[in-house]
């Protein structure tokens, strides 16, 4: 892991989008962005914006699209940041040198991590991408290795992707779990409940034949030893004596 708390090398990325056409894949970005713990969106001349199609994807995170940045020009968005790169699945010729998404993203949360300025991914318009000019003006051209014939991904999409590859490098490959899981067990069963299962099984046993009360041999002393070992739940007792009842009404 970085030396730098994560949380706080992640508050230092800015996710520029240059002159997004689709209020849609702003949306997007924003929920990309906040699913991965990065909340800084800045925008230069996005065709429409603020606009309902926009919250609608962004979904929960309309918060990044409310704290979002409107810049005019690509020097605005990166006044302050230290160390910029240009996102684009294209080979430029005399373009600042190439790393894939996973090798760039230690290097953009180092940077992050000098404590100098922030840092910046610029984003490209859906259709003509990013301009030679733009990725000039960064530091490092940074690619999504993408299938070599079908290589442009959707604009949203790609965000999501190098909000992803930061999150494992700023958590040195392992981010902390959702822990918020739905318990599967229930308490475990009293003694007193048990007894009562261990001479309701033995009853059914009795009645459908399986025990014979003159020569029960070491059958219940087995059974416990079985059921011991399986340390029951309360939930399960219910379950093994539900099934008791169902035999019995059979047999009955
Ligand atoms: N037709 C455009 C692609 C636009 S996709 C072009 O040829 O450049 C919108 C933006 O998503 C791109 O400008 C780039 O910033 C990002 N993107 C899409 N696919 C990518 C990839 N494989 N690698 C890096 N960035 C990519």
């Amino acid at each position: 892991m970085l030396s730098s708390d994560p949380q706080n090398l992640l508050s230092k990325v800015r996710i520029v989008l240059s002159n997004p056409s689709h209020p849609g894949n702003i949306g997007a970005a924003a929920r990309a962005m906040k699913t991965m713990g990065l909340s800084r969106l800045y925008l230069i001349h996005p065709k429409k914006f603020p606009d309902p199609e926009a919250t609608a994807r962004a979904a929960g995170a309309d918060d990044v699209l409310r704290q979002a940045t409107l810049c005019a020009t690509l020097d605005d968005a990166l006044s302050g940041v230290v160390f910029a790169v240009a996102l684009s699945a294209r080979h430029r010729n005399l373009g600042p040198e190439r790393l894939q998404a996973r090798e760039a993203a230690p290097l953009i949360l180092e940077k992050a991590g000098d404590g100098t300025g922030d840092v910046a991914l610029v984003f490209g318009n859906e259709t003509a991408g990013l301009s030679n000019d733009e990725v000039q003006r960064c530091q490092r051209t940074v690619f999504i290795p993408a299938n070599p014939d079908y290589s442009s991904l959707n604009l949203g999409a790609a965000v999501q992707l190098l909000c992803y590859e930061l999150r494992l490098a700023a958590y040195g490959g392992r981010p902390p779990e959702v822990t918020k899981t739905v318990p599967f067990s229930s308490p475990p069963a009293s003694g007193d409940d048990i007894e009562r299962f261990y001479a309701h099984l033995e009853r059914v046993m009795v009645r459908t034949g399986f025990l014979d009360p003159s020569q029960p041999k070491r059958l219940m002393p087995k059974i416990r030893r079985l059921y011991g070992r399986a340390g029951l739940e309360r939930d399960e007792i219910n379950i093994l004596r539900g099934m008791l009842d169902a035999v019995e009404k059979r047999v009955s």
